[in-house]
């Protein structure tokens, strides 16, 4: 292998040695001459340009300005004793402050001299002012700063910069690296691939990207890095993909028989949307092919996912199978179990339902109705994948609410069937594309895009404390008509004493305006004991009381169709998907239903979007594709353990475009040359064996 050099420890490189490589392993956790090739810059200062000080903007990076230096003084006591330089152009004037080196950069900078400054401009009480900036003599006619146009910023840190690494440092050792090895970088990506999709070479790329002649060579570059990422990320998924349809078989669901015809006849209380009746095609066309399907099916809250699901588990029974349905709570499991034996009506499909506190008894008889077969349907939480759990012949798992199911908990399940078993994953967060593509990239994904007919969407408002006097008056309304009432506060980790406090004083205020014995209401939060839990969840669900003040452990699994309003407060304080979810509990009976957002004047730009958002939209899909602009995938839940993260330079929320292309590039590739044996191919089969070791291309053929 020509890139052999790639693999030396960093303490090798020139200027190096082996105290600052141990902070670089330590600090940054670059080990290898490769680490640091691919440690790339964050950003870079644009040196083509020089801005003017009325241009200023606080958004802006570091950007460099010519002007005077009118007057400078030292000013402030001790730790605030500062020099500060008014610095003019003639568009305006602005100060530049040191707080360190304040003697020698007082005797270096003359008022009534010019200087180019570079640095980050803030603003602060209406000034505009940099800290620390560069600063040189400025001479007319030698503002082109050598040939070095846009300047790569590297992040460094504390123990970095004083052994003299801070961003010039790694800057200087980069170039020492370049220069050695950028002839010996080998190509990962077929000549014809990067030729079809107008790609640079790798070498090319690597070298622009750390000293890019300009910002269109920059923009190649970053162009060519991250379609890598993403095009391997998708060759593992698809080849995953690829492997489990070979490897394993499926059963076929061929026959539409008696239970899902009388279901679908006789009992079903509604007519299907049409986004419904498509997607049970899709699962149908997957069950018919003798492959194991695994499918991702996405739904608002509401959509009505569990219907599809049901209907495939009577297809899995009417062809002589079990179906099972996992949710990841009790609550939900319960839930789940009840709205289902309830559409199925009596004496029609044995159903049960296990969940960690089915009592030992009840549990036996279970296992038994299970082995031989009487059970058709199981409904249950994590329980049911415990080794013990044994199917006659499982042939449907249903998975609700996905991202708290892992791979591994998803493996176990195929174990429980010598033919592994159709997964049907629902959830009710929608995933943006990009993100679902990568997450789920080796899923099958369908979206019921459809609300059933004569819902009304629910109306939400953003209201503040102030306004609080309001709200009661429309809760009383509300009560009035006989409806009921979620009021949701945040209980986060860490300010948990904090958000309890604020807890018991909204109940103390609630109980005040909202007197017993003409209104009755519900607490839950995560503090009680499950059993009063359950009590206080239940005397809401009969109706008992109109009102129920809860911490977000209602955020998954309750359904009270009376319920018409949820107020959140303190809605700041939670994420888009949350609020989404929230807001998803009411809108579910026939009345139009209300969510009443409550937070404080003081909102952050990002809250206030989010709080806007839901006011402008009931759409799921559209609240995830900013819930992933805002927080970067990196927060997204189901984020955590696939390869996501490691993403350097591609983003999900705004390289869609590059990931279709990767993704596409993949599906052709595979569909041509499944085993990446021809030509060109094969150099990506070796580098892919090399890069995931345990994966190997090989074990498919
Ligand atoms: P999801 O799980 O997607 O949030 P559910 O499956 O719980 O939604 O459905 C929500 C409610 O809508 C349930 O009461 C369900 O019976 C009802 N429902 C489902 N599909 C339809 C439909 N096509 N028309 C009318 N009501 C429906
Ligand atoms: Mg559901």
């Amino acid at each position: 292998m020509t890139d052999q050099i790639l693999k030396t420890p960093v303490e090798y490189l020139k200027g190096v040695g082996s105290q600052r490589a141990e902070i670089l392993r330590k600090d940054l956790g670059i080990f290898t001459y490769a680490d640091l090739l691919c440690y790339y810059p964050f950003r870079y200062i644009d040196r083509t340009r020089f801005y003017k000080i009325n241009e200023l903007d606080p958004e802006l990076p570091a950007i460099q300005i010519i002007g005077r230096v009118i007057s400078k003084e030292i000013i402030g006591e001790k730790h605030t004793k500062r020099l500060v330089a008014r610095f003019k152009d003639d568009t305006g004037i602005m100060e530049l402050v040191w707080f360190q080196s304040i003697r020698w950069m007082e005797r270096m900078v003359e008022a009534g001299s010019a200087y180019i400054v570079f640095g980050k401009p803030v603003l602060f009480n209406g000034h505009f002012s940099i800290s620390h900036p560069e600063i040189e003599l400025y001479k007319p006619g030698n503002t082109n700063k050598g040939n070095i146009s846009l300047q790569p910023v590297y992040s460094s840190t504390e123990k970095l910069k004083q052994f003299s690494l801070d961003t010039k440092g790694i800057q200087r050792i980069q170039a020492t690296l370049i220069d050695q090895v950028i002839r010996e970088v080998e190509e990962t990506i077929p000549q014809y691939i990067l030729e079809k999709n107008k790609l640079i070479g790798r070498a090319r790329a690597l070298y622009n990207i750390h000293f890019p002649d300009n910002n269109e060579a920059l923009k190649a570059a970053r162009q060519r890095l991250k379609f890598e990422e993403l095009f391997f990320i998708q060759l593992k998924l698809l080849r995953s993909k690829m492997y489990r349809t070979q490897k394993f078989k499926g059963s076929v669901f061929g026959n539409v028989g008696h239970y899902f015809n009388t279901f679908y006849n006789e009992r079903l209380p509604f007519e299907l949307t049409n986004a419904q009746k498509r997607v049970i095609k899709e699962i149908r066309q997957d069950t018919q092919r003798g492959i194991q399907m695994n499918r991702l099916v996405q739904g608002d809250v509401g959509s009505g996912k569990t219907v599809v699901a049901l209907m495939i588990m009577l297809l899995a029974i009417d062809n002589g199978f079990q179906a099972c349905l996992m949710a990841p709570t009790e609550i939900l499991a319960q839930q789940h179990y009840l709205s289902i034996k309830s559409l199925l009506g009596d004496d029609f499909v044995n159903i049960e339902v296990l969940t960690g506190s089915t009592k030992k008894k009840a549990r036996r008889t279970l296992h038994e109705r299970l082995e031989n077969g009487e059970l058709q349907i199981l409904v249950g939480t994590h329980a049911l994948i415990e080794d013990v759990v044994q199917f006659k012949n499982l042939g449907l798992v249903v998975i609700d609410e996905q991202h708290r199911f892992g791979v591994e908990q998803r493996a176990k399940l195929w174990r429980k069937n010598i033919i592994p078993p159709h997964v049907l994953v629902m959830t009710a967060t929608p995933i943006p594309r990009t993100l679902a593509m990568t997450l789920y990239g080796d899923l099958d994904i369908s979206a019921i895009n459809e609300l059933p007919a004569g819902r009304k969407p629910i109306r939400t408002v953003h209201m503040y404390h102030s306004q609080r006097q309001q709200m009661f008056s429309f809760m009383r309304d509300e009560i009035s008509k006989g409806r009921q009432i979620y009021i949701v506060y945040p209980l986060i980790k860490e300010s948990e004493k904090l958000d309890l406090l604020y807890l018991e004083a909204g109940i103390e205020a609630i109980s005040d305006v909202f007197p017993m014995p003409q209104y009755q209401i519900s607490i839950v939060h995560g503090k009680l004991n499950s059993k009063d839990k359950a009590s206080e969840m239940q005397r809401f669900v009969r109706g008992e009381t109109q009102i129920m003040v809860a911490t977000t452990v209602i955020e998954v699994g309750v359904n009270v169709p009376n319920a018409s309003v949820m107020i959140i407060e303190n809605a700041e304080r939670f994420g888009l998907s949350q609020l989404h979810q929230l807001r998803g509990r009411v809108g579910r009976g026939a009345e139009q239903s209300f969510c009443i957002l409550m937070s404080g004047n003081k909102l952050s730009t990002d809250a206030r979007k989010r709080l806007d958002t839901m006011v402008r939209t009931n759409d799921g899909f559209e609240i995830a594709e900013i819930d992933l602009q805002l927080r970067g995938p990196g927060n997204i839940e189901g984020t955590q353990q696939s390869g996501v993260l490691d993403l350097k330079l591609a983003d999900l929320a705004l390289d869609q475009n590059i990931l279709i292309e990767a993704r596409q590039t993949v599906i052709q590739l595979l569909d041509e040359d499944p085993e990446l044996k021809s030509g060109s191919n094969l150099l990506l089969r070796q580098y892919f064996n090399k890069k995931t070791p345990g994966i190997s291309w090989d074990k498919i053929s």
